[in-house]
């Protein structure tokens, strides 16, 4: 039989948005163990923060209950269950849906299902009326050292500045979570969310372009001005 790596843990506490951060912190922490690299484990850190407060905002709203996390390292994965017995979701495929909130009063802006499947590699949702919810997610941690990472990288950047469509389409297919993640802020101004995704991936490209693989910074920290610049020319035309 192979011989694969195995761990669980289980979180319990009480519904107060204070505890976001212990949440998230503790699920990093824990997924620290199949070493991931920075960009996974902050991939980690806003899937689990978006389920926290959804048991927080809208499972109890006014009322404090308990939330449970369960995480579970199998291989090179983990699995993160999080819970919730509060009102549960009424329709669960239009919640998922991009933009859809029912609490618009309160800014929310109807993201977090779909970070959380951008951010992921799997995700579901289960919930009955009156009952709670329970949301699973899955990320698989491609653990290759950092170094390697980083070379990986600015072999494919190298490559796409001389034109290889191939390697054009990897680096922004590993950086969809965070071009989602930024165009988010400018979504529910009058413009779909896909061309603002679009419009992101636009930036992005123009910051491989432009990308100098001397300048020791990771081509997503280096993209999120461009990505934000492009969406902000959008409103202004
Ligand atoms: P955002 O996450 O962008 O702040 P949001 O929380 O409204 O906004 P999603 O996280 O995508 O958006 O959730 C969509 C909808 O699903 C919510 O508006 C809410 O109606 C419902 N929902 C999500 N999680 C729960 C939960 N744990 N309990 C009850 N309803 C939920
Ligand atoms: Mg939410």
């Amino acid at each position: 039989m192979e011989n694969v790596y195995e761990n669980k843990m289980k979180l319990e506490f009480l519904s107060k948005s204070s505890n976001e951060a212990f949440a998230r912190i503790t699920v990093a922490s824990f997924a620290s163990q199949l070493d991931p690299s920075i960009e996974e484990i902050s991939d980690i850190k806003t899937a689990v923060s978006e389920a926290v407060t959804n048991c927080i905002i809208h499972g109890y709203e006014d009322k404090v209950g308990i939330i449970k996390i369960e995480c579970t390292l199998f291989s090179n994965s983990i699995y993160i269950e999080i819970t919730d017995n509060g009102k549960g979701i009424e329709d669960i495929e239009k919640a998922k849906e991009p933009l859809y909130t029912t609490k618009p009063e309160l800014e929310r802006s109807g993201m977090g299902f779909t970070i959380m499947e951008n951010f992921m590699d799997e995700l579901k949702i289960e919930s009955v009326k009156g009952v709670g919810t329970k949301v699973t997610m899955k990320k698989v941690i491609n653990n290759y050292s950092g170094g390697n990472r980083y070379e990986l990288e600015t072999e494919d950047i190298i490559k796409a500045q001389n034109q290889s469509e191939e390697a054009l389409t990897k680096i922004i297919e590993a950086n969809t979570g965070l071009i989602w993640n930024v165009v988010k802020r400018f979504a529910g101004r009058g413009q779909p969310l896909e061309d603002l995704y679009q419009i992101g991936c636009i930036g992005m490209i123009k910051a491989i372009q432009r990308f100098d693989t001397s300048y020791n910074v990771r081509i997503s920290t280096y993209a999120v001005p461009y990505i934000i610049r492009r969406n902000k020319k959008i409103y202004k035309r």
